[in-house]
């Protein structure tokens, strides 16, 4: 279907603004459609003009502009074209819908627990048109007027107060000017928690399944919300402007959350059915503040177009983190920033696929979607951070404050913002929004303390003068001997202090983790990591020192090895635990399983298993480091006796007694390694028939080795078009656990041809991700770098955009392994 361009919703914009939207949904005709409803008023600019309205329906029924009938015939590939407009218009159209099953429209799940519905709308992007008919671009705000028939047993939330004016009828209050984008309505036996903050009524939802775990997690979550609704209101000088503030944890949600004004939506492995980790707690609290952020800077005041989406994200990510910091316990937030975003935005700056934080193309709007990426979070909110440095938090504050007030209720620019900054701050920030937001590219910094220099290697692909304002800490022991800042201008900034301080057997530069580069350590503290990592007392360096060394491996100037080494010796003292489950995840994933030549692997991954039992050994029982040890001890160990009877429930570390996700990482193990059948799987999904037990099973049966296990697998993820988007993506991470490759190799060339047919059936968010997760990864050899760059040569409509990304992204990554393999065999 087409997507919207740019210069299409300019004209629009220019011609037309919407007064009011009432849309009325009616949940109760059945499992897979509803009736939607939508009256328009619009006026336009230019009487007797045309313009043409969104709309994806399964049957268009009736059309009226102005209460003339239109033929629904006219509706062709998404639009209905609208002629003669008069300056006030009002257009009405009732229309049947579909439920979706890929997390994209209004999705509706079953929990295989109780047999209950859950519906929920996500209409990011261009997903609004198959909810309701409407004018769908971030510029054409309306207020809405939402009123929603269920099922009698349901509870309806939506972004305006719900209430329920009869048995299954329910009205919405009339909501603040809202882009079509972040209206959603969440349908179903949902349970809840409520409470009150500050004039502020406040709801956690969840699946009724899920009631325990949500009282029992709810304070906690509530706790985040109250003290970060103070944080921003004296930060911005602006209250809350949506009214009631609802959280629902929905089933089978793609992201992570997204912002619709007064009512969230989560994804709803955020409540911890088992034990949950401080770091888990942590990413949670974050992304609850990284969704409040938005209420001012995303939804009171909304990008123009999709091109200045990173303002969104950036302004959220950064926020999030210092909220974390400054409101809520978790004051070690900007360490996970570095092991858990950081990384990741390092890891997109190095693909192909990398583009300037601000000022991308986003000609339509699935092609913004590619740009949902590190670079828009993590790049960007590194970026508001080196702004910060450059100019001074209290500008900063003002001028966001300004720039909030000023375009409340409506839409701002790159433009805009910037003006604001300059304004407050009284520096002209040309260069440096050139530099820093208009340019693609990873600066590499050294540190050389003999020499007394700090050096920015700036990439070919892409010159630009990038201002780094950073420190450099130097570690002996686990004594800190020197900590000096610096600004670096041009190549190489001499830094006296560095000569004078005292010799560090670890130099780290970019210590606190302020500007955005790659860390490249020297030589003596490349070799003196694995036996120093440990004693280093500040997590946030030991934290760049990590991701420098996941980097290296990256780049090719690190060898896998040493990481590895360094992980046996280092983790398991480690005491962030963002640290422990970010490095541990990225080692086990990523250079275990491509960087560690073939023959390697199962050795390395015996020194993860020697770590993680080291690490259990050492915690406490029942504490979170305890739990993150027995997770990675559980998913790496080869100890048949242990896995087996940890998966009979005995001997099980204290807190994992009746975990039923710890017992499936044990049986994933254990079918990776062919210990047990597809009717083990089933025994213990019977004992666990959840939404996570169905996907903790097809995980497992997808990871068992073996021709024939594989091809079942395939075929589930291929060619079985009732699979949700979450069962796809269990599916597919357990599909290359296998270490014959032999049996693996057959399926690169299917991977190329069958995968992009999904864009027939599955949207294009969730099959983005299914096609990463599926890639050939493990198949580090040559002919799969030859068979992506076939693929991506191949052009036409073979590949959609989404698809494409994904191809592209991995490839990238799969010529990393194979270089590092070449240098260091
Ligand atoms: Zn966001």
């Amino acid at each position: 279907m087409r997507s919207l361009t740019r210069s299409e919703a300019r004209r629009r914009a220019a011609l037309l603004s919407v007064t009011s939207m009432e849309v009325d949904l009616d949940l109760s005709r059945g499992e897979h459609t509803f009736v939607s409803t939508t009256t328009i008023r619009f006026r336009c600019a230019e009487p007797g003009a045309a313009t043409f309205l969104d709309l994806k329906p399964v049957e268009l029924t009736s059309l009226t502009l102005n209460g003339s009938p239109l033929d629904p015939a006219g509706l062709d590939d998404g639009r209905i074209g609208l002629e003669g407009l008069a300056e006030d218009n009002t257009v009405v159209v009732v229309a049947t819908m579909a439920f979706s099953r890929d997390g994209q429209g209004l999705h509706r799940a079953v929990d295989p627990a109780d047999g209950e519905h859950y519906v929920y709308g996500h209409l990011f992007l261009d997903a609004a048109p198959s909810v309701f008919a409407c004018f769908d671009q971030p510029d054409l705000k309306a207020p809405y007027a939402v009123s929603v028939t269920a099922p009698e047993a349901w509870q309806v939330i939506g972004n305006g107060a719900a209430t329920q004016v009869r048995p299954g009828r329910w009205q919405l209050a009339s909501t603040q000017p809202l882009a079509t984008y972040f209206v959603t309505v969440c349908a179903g036996p949902y349970a809840s928690v409520r409470s009150e903050h500050d004039g502020i009524p406040l709801g956690i939802h969840a699946r009724a399944s899920l009631r325990e775990p949500l009282e029992r997690q709810a304070e906690q979550m509530l706790e985040v919300t109250r003290a970060s609704f103070d944080y921003y209101h004296r930060l911005f000088g602006i209250r809350y402007p949506f009214g009631e503030y609802h959280q629902v944890f929905v089933p089978e949600f793609n992201a992570g959350a997204m912002e619709n004004p007064g009512c969230v939506t989560f994804r709803d492995t955020y409540v911890f059915r088992g034990a949950a980790a401080r770091d888990e707690v942590l990413t949670r609290t974050n992304t609850i503040a990284h969704e409040m952020a938005h209420m001012w800077f995303g939804d009171l005041v909304t990008m123009r177009w999709w091109d200045d989406l990173w303002l969104n994200e950036s302004f959220a990510e950064y926020m999030a983190h210092r909220t974390t910091v400054d409101a809520t316990e978790f004051t070690e937030g900007w360490v996970d920033s570095t092991v858990a975003r950081k990384m990741w935005g390092y890891a997109a700056e190095r693909t192909p696929s990398t583009h300037p934080v601000a000022g991308g193309a986003a000609l339509d709007a699935q092609a913004a979607l590619q740009d949902f990426d590190g670079i828009s979070y993590a790049k960007g909110a590194a970026t508001l951070r080196q702004l910060i440095a450059h100019i001074g938090d209290e500008a900063f504050i003002a001028g966001v404050g300004a720039y909030l007030r000023e375009h409340a209720y409506g839409n701002g620019t790159l433009g805009d913002f910037l003006g604001f900054m300059e304004r407050a701050s009284g520096k002209d920030l040309g260069e440096w929004s050139k530099a820093w937001l208009l340019t693609a590219g990873l600066d590499v910094i050294a540190a050389d303390q003999s020499g007394g220099v700090v050096t920015r290697q700036v990439p070919e692909a892409f010159p630009a003068d990038r201002p780094h304002t950073l420190d450099v800490a130097g570690f002996t022991g686990s004594e800190e001997v020197f900590r000096v800042a610096a600004t670096l201008v041009g190549d190489t900034t001499e830094v006296p202090a560095l000569t004078a301080a005292p010799r560090a057997r670890l130099v780290v530069p970019n210590a606190s983790d302020l500007t955005w580069a790659t860390v490249a350590l020297d030589a003596g503290t490349l070799a003196a990591v694995p036996s120093g990592l440990a004693q280093v007392p500040d997590a946030q360096a030991r934290a760049v020192l990590w991701a420098a060394l996941v980097d290296g491996v990256c780049l090719g100037t690190v060898d896998p090895r040493t990481v590895v080494e360094t992980f046996g010796s280092a983790w398991p003292k480690e005491h962030n635990e963002s640290v422990l489950n970010r490095i541990a995840t990225a080692v086990l994933g990523r250079v275990v399983t491509t960087f560690v030549p073939h023959a390697e692997q199962s050795q390395a991954r015996a020194v993860i298993a020697g770590a993680a039992a080291e690490l259990l050994q050492s915690s406490e029982p029942g504490t979170t480091r305890a739990l993150l040890a027995a997770r990675f001890l559980a998913r790496s160990s080869s100890d048949e006796e242990l896995l087996r009877r940890w998966a009979a429930g005995d001997g099980l570390p204290p807190g994992l007694e009746d975990d039923s996700d710890f017992r499936w990482l044990v049986v994933r193990n254990l079918a990776g390694r062919g210990l047990v059948d597809p009717g083990f799987v089933e025994e213990v999904r019977s004992q666990d028939d959840t939404l996570a037990g169905l996907l903790g099973s097809l995980s497992a049966r997808a990871a068992m080795p073996g021709p024939d296990a594989k091809s079942w697998a395939w075929e589930e993820i291929t060619a079985n078009r009732e699979r949700s988007n979450y069962e796809l993506n269990a599916l597919a991470a357990g599909f290359w656990v296998e270490d014959d490759l032999d049996v693996l190799r057959g399926y690169v060339p299917r991977y190329f041809a069958e995968l992009p047919q999904m864009a027939q059936w599955v949207g294009a968010d969730a099959l983005g991700r299914v096609a990463t997760l599926a890639y050939p990864a493990r198949v580090v050899e040559q002919a799969t770098a030859d068979a992506s760059a076939a693929a991506l040569a191949a052009g036409g409509g073979h590949l959609t955009p989404a698809v494409r990304r994904s191809i592209v992204d991995a490839d990238s990554e799969l010529r990393e392994a194979l270089r590092s393999r070449a240098v260091f065999g």
